[in-house]
């Protein structure tokens, strides 16, 4: 009898397919790679985040932030590269560790039993307790009792929800914001008397609290929580325990101290006085001068938050300015600068801006080239503040003392120096007001990031009226949404 020539062949399929089958969890078995082995094969360490003032931001196009640098801490413990992965709302970074597109998620996260059901985490590396916040002007609530007809809104998908969920009384009236809406959107709604009441995590609330300076805390709903970060709930647990190690030595426990003095400590908060006056003269005086920011922006590459920023600084965008050395308009130039320029008028705000501008472009451009971004802007900063002169001294007198020239850290910790005769008779420039330009690259960042969180929250906005998103804002069932 004939064989049919694809009765073997199906055969052959057949039988091709049972072994495979059949050796299938051997191959797995021979082939399988712990998840720690397979960051380290790849070389990369993919890490989901949010942007916030506390988990990661980018600065002149540097990324920062508290999250940003632990995590890149642990990259270089491991040896790879750093992959940074931010989404726009907590569910997106929950669904990426699901899906295994991150490996873990660094973005302040509190550890909940409702996300221990669903989640790992790591050793907790800070603690923060959840506060209720009102606006100041309204009466104080004491309680929960005390929220009336308030309308209290929280960020979808948070500890916050959980919490509410969790543990408000009956009766009180609260609802999830639209997902796109960051705590720091939502701080800054109640600032603006959009909203009457939020939750916020009180180390992000105490570092941006100066921002938001009619906000104030009501009271207190947790005893201190732990943060961590967050992984996939799975039975290999190579990259816990490599976590467990890295948390638990001696020399990332004095880093990761250095990391919170740097982000959360009390000399990082702006004056609040200063701040009311600041928000106020945003709203008066920047929107007639603007155009001129964002048109030098265009002109010099500069973002023109930070062109505005120096503008304020210099005459609190006051066109009118002028300084007992005889400096004048909006970017205080001197009469030399200003000829230097070609400008023909000091106070007229267009010029000023837009010279200034091109002057700080200048000076920024010609600084070493070995001085990288974000310190590059500081540095800047400082030379159009000091003098580039005064500025190297410091740098010298830095490198001296067997610290990084390179490093605006260090460097403006040796700037104060040039007032002292025992230190400055030893460079070359001379005497100079070092306080100064520390203070003034400061208030400069702290300008600049209130205006940047302030175009976020236009975009968000914008988006919001554009795609008619109020009524996606109607509150959620919340076991949907976390
Ligand atoms: N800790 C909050 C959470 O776990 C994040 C929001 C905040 O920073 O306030 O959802």
């Amino acid at each position: 009898m004939l064989t049919h020539p694809t009765f073997s062949i199906r055969n052959l399929l057949a039988m091709t397919l049972l072994a495979l089958f059949l050796f299938a969890p051997f191959l797995a078995y021979i082939s399988h790679q712990t998840v720690l082995e397979a960051i380290q094969s790849r070389g990369e360490l993919r890490v989901a985040t949010r942007q916030s003032p506390t988990t990661y931001f980018l600065e002149e196009g540097e990324p920062g932030g508290f999250e940003y640098e632990l995590a890149k801490l642990y990259a270089d413990h491991l040896g790879v590269k750093l992959k940074i992965i931010s989404y726009n709302r907590l569910q997106e970074i929950y669904d990426s560790l699901r899906l295994n597109n991150t490996h873990l998620a660094a973005a302040g996260l509190t550890i909940t039993p409702e996300r221990q059901t669903r989640f790992e985490f790591g050793p907790s590396y800070m603690e923060s307790k959840t506060q209720l916040i009102y606006r100041s002007g309204n009466k104080r609530p004491k309680g929960f009792d005390d929220l009336g007809e308030g309308r209290l809104e929280v960020m979808a998908n948070s500890s916050h929800a959980e919490l509410l969920a969790t543990l408000t009384p009956e009766g009180v009236d609260w609802h999830v914001a639209d997902g796109d809406l960051e705590v720091l959107d939502l701080i800054s709604r109640v600032d603006e008397g959009e909203l009457d009441y939020t939750l916020v995590d009180a180390t992000e609330f105490t570092i941006n609290r100066a921002f938001f300076p009619r906000v104030r805390p009501a009271f207190t709903i947790t005893e201190p929580q732990p943060i961590a970060w967050m992984l996939k709930q799975q039975r290999d647990t190579s990259l816990q325990h490599s976590l467990s190690n890295f948390f638990a030595d001696e020399e990332i426990q004095h880093a990761i101290e250095g990391l919170k003095e740097r982000y959360f400590s009390r000399s990082q908060r702006l004056n609040l006085v200063d701040n009311l006056t600041f928000r106020r003269h945003m709203e008066t005086r920047l929107p007639p001068l603007r155009d001129w920011f964002q048109q030098a922006a265009e002109e010099t590459g500069i973002s023109w938050q930070l062109l505005a920023a120096i503008g304020y600084q210099e005459s609190h965008w006051n066109p009118r300015a002028v300084s007992p050395t005889g400096v004048r308009g909006v970017m205080m130039l001197t009469q030399t600068t200003a000829r230097s320029l070609g400008l023909t008028k000091r106070t007229d705000p267009e010029q000023s801006i837009r010279g200034g501008a091109r002057y700080f472009a200048g000076i920024h451009k010609r600084l070493p080239e070995r001085l990288q971004e974000p310190d590059r802007t500081y540095f800047a900063l400082a030379a159009y503040n000091v003098g580039r002169g005064h500025l190297e001294d410091a740098r010298i007198l830095t490198e001296r003392a067997g610290k990084n020239p390179d490093s605006w850290e260090d460097v403006k910790a040796h700037l104060p120096l040039l007032t002292q005769a025992k230190w400055y008779k030893t460079v070359k420039h001379g005497f100079a007001r070092g306080h100064e330009p520390v203070v003034y690259v400061r208030n400069i960042r702290r300008y600049r990031h209130q205006l940047m969180l302030e175009s976020r929250l236009e975009a968000v906005q914008q988006q919001q009226s554009a795609s008619g998103a109020a009524a996606s804002r109607l509150p959620e069932a919340l076991p949907n949404t976390l």
